[in-house]
């Protein structure tokens, strides 16, 4: 599943391709991605003629915000020509990924949602296990309210509020697993199950402790790891993830190389000792068991 900084990539090559792009039309190949609204004549109509003035990302979560236009022929559409539009917001979850096309072409199987804009450039979302969700939010309401899982998230790991008094406080009765307490999204935003092992291996801690017994010193080095270990990652593209896609739909550069995700059987790079694998909470686990402790 493509974590905070695949999420965070996709983001900025949204951006950076769809410069003042104005959807015209919405195609819905799949209705069930639509998750809001229920129906999808009201998804299609919404979103017409919006532009995509800004893309924001809270933790695995991208937000566009809409501004609609009200005349189509201007080109450069100023605050003065246009009203917010309320937000279109996406979980890319498994498999989900957005292809840029100029001049459309004939979609694939996988196509679930399709935008053109009035020149026929396409912005099509694919998604092979068709988990992901795309989610219509008009002005009046609430994104928080009406998406629970975006409402509930907790702290973005590189915000002020991602502290080690704010680490301290949440686990400081829980019995659960370190590892489990870094997969829960209201705990912490964006990270999953390849950024959680990068982590704790970083930070020397077992995924295995149970969280209330980490102390102040070792919270302060698994918090360092996790910004680090993400911050690296969006630097080489979010390239861990080995399903990710870029907007020209290629498969990433695999950049980074990752110390014990996936590499069950290996040596540790630092100790030489043998990669070990678990399932933690129904997760695969990977870690040192000489490094972590
Ligand atoms: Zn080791």
């Amino acid at each position: 599943m493509p974590e905070l900084p695949e999420v965070e990539t996709v983001r900025r090559g949204l951006e950076q391709k769809l410069n003042n792009y104005i959807i015209n039309k919405v195609k819905v190949c799949r209705d069930s991605t639509v998750a809001f609204p229920t129906n999808k004549e009201e998804f299609i109509q919404g979103l017409r003629n919006s532009l995509l003035y800004k893309w924001d990302r809270r933790g695995k979560y991208l937000i566009a915000q809409l501004k609609k236009i009200e005349n189509e022929n201007i080109q450069y559409p100023q605050k003065k020509s246009s009203t917010n539009n309320g937000f279109l917001i996406v979980h890319l979850r498994m498999t989900g990924y957005f292809k840029f096309i100029k001049n459309s072409t004939p979609p694939c199987k996988h196509t679930r949602i399709r935008f053109f804009d009035k020149n026929n450039n396409e912005l099509r979302y694919i998604d092979v296990r068709s988990f992901g969700q795309m989610w219509w939010i008009k002005q009046e309401l609430s994104p928080n309210r009406i998406i629970k899982g975006l409402g509930s998230l907790g702290p973005e790991p590189f915000s002020k509020e991602f502290n080690t008094k704010y680490l301290k406080k949440v686990i400081s009765k829980r019995t659960k697993s370190i590892k489990a307490i870094l997969l829960d999204q209201t705990i912490v935003a964006g990270i999953g199950n390849i950024y959680a092992d990068e982590s704790l291996y970083s930070a020397g801690i077992s995924p295995f402790r149970e969280a209330h017994t980490i102390k102040k010193n070792e919270l302060i080095k698994l918090k360092e790891s996790i910004k680090t270990v993400l911050k690296k990652s969006i630097g080489s593209g979010g390239t861990t993830f080995s399903d990710f896609r870029d907007l020209e739909g290629e498969n990433g550069n695999f950049g980074l190389q990752t110390n014990v995700y996936r590499r069950t059987g290996k040596e540790c790079r630092k100790c030489g000792n043998l990669i070990e694998r678990q399932k933690i909470t129904g997760r695969s686990t990977h870690w040192c068991p000489k490094c972590q402790k």
